[in-house]
């Protein structure tokens, strides 16, 4: 089943890259973007710079994600980013729920969920992060596990709009560390939320949803993710910031 999936290699710059940086990170990358039909390519950036990377990409496969968005479209939320003005500057995916945003300026599983409606809704395509240790719960039966943040995080969502629904697993030791979770307990989370998300939807659709590993990606262990059963994509930061790099981990991903 998996072949059916097509992988997704994201890049999170974070709060990285100064304005000069962008446009040759680009010129670097969207020639051989261009030659890499088989997997799907999106950089995420800060917000101030979407606008300048959707022009400089229009026409290329390159997808530009943001790595946030607010759960209104507009009104009095100073500070925030509306999904339907992200959209409206050509905007593709937006990451939700990544570790950083729930550590650092607590998310809720309740926002995320908010926020990821309110992505599909604009017609963005949210990767929604989750950051537990899922591997914690070894052994235990299916249905006795709390997949907490995927479920909260998918409730109410219909299956048509899981289509354009991607989930990041990524353990929180992982990321930034420079120590990758290993690709067997990497798997063993992804075959965990895939069989969760069987649970919640069908089997079709936990087929057909792309499950992304991130924490410390790099171009010596991005292949074994990718030997993974249930593992689509990589959601890659440090690594990602050498537009080289990130060329590296692109040609793994097919
Ligand atoms: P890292 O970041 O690749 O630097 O670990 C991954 C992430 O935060 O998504």
């Amino acid at each position: 089943m998996k072949k059916n999936r097509r992988p997704l290699v994201l890049a999170n710059w974070k709060m990285n890259m100064q304005p000069e940086d962008v446009a040759p990170y680009l010129d670097v990358i969207l020639p051989e973007v261009e030659k890499d039909e088989d997997a799907d390519v999106a950089v995420a950036g800060q917000n101030l710079y979407l606008a300048q990377m959707v022009q400089q990409s229009k026409g290329s496969r390159l997808a530009i994600a943001a790595q946030d968005a607010h759960w209104e479209d507009k009104g009095a939320f100073t500070g925030e980013t509306s999904p339907k003005a992200l959209k409206a500057i050509g905007v593709s995916y937006v990451m939700i729920g990544h570790f950083e945003r729930r550590k650092l300026f607590n998310e809720t599983d309740e926002r995320v969920n908010l926020k990821t409606k309110a992505a599909l809704k604009n017609g963005l395509k949210p990767i929604v992060d989750l950051d537990e240790d899922l591997s914690a719960y070894d052994g235990q039966a299916l249905d006795q596990v709390e997949l907490g943040q995927l479920k909260k995080a998918l409730d109410g969502i219909s299956e048509e709009e899981m289509q354009n629904v991607a989930i990041a697993y990524e353990p929180t030791w992982a990321i930034g560390s420079g120590e990758a979770a290993s690709a067997e307990q990497a798997e063993q989370s992804a075959a965990l939320i895939r069989a969760s998300l069987a649970n919640l939807y069908n089997q079709d659709l936990a087929d057909q949803t792309r499950i992304l590993y991130g924490g410390s990606v790099n171009t010596d262990n991005a292949a074994s993710f990718f030997k993974q059963e249930d593992i689509d994509g990589i959601l890659v930061g440090k690594a990602a910031l050498n537009p080289q790099t990130f060329l590296d981990l692109i040609d793994i991903a097919q």
